[in-house]
């Protein structure tokens, strides 16, 4: 079973941490342009919306970076 990046946008507090340790991780920069998951503010519920990249390396970086449990690892087919 693959595992995959589970968004949980709504505890993301829009810090922007995952985005800069992906980017420190994979392109050993600190770039918000620059990164396998991004961020976003939906400007009608002012939620922050986050999308991870299909070229995600699942490093789990931003895993780590995450104090708010907006991204874990999950299973890519659960009910499996
Ligand atoms: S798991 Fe994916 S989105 Fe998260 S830091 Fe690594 S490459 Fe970036
Ligand atoms: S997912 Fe976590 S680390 Fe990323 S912006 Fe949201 S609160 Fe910050």
């Amino acid at each position: 079973m693959g595992r995959k990046i589970i968004r949980n946008s709504e505890r993301c507090a829009g810090c922007s941490l995952c985005v800069l340790a992906c980017s420190a991780a994979n392109f050993g920069v600190f770039s918000l342009g620059k990164s396998y998951v991004f961020l976003e503010r939906d400007d009608r519920t002012q939620k922050f919306v986050l999308t991870v990249s299909e070229e995600c390396t699942l490093c789990g970086e931003c895993v780590r970076a995450c104090n708010y449990g907006a991204v874990e690892y999950g299973d890519e087919n659960p009910a499996r």
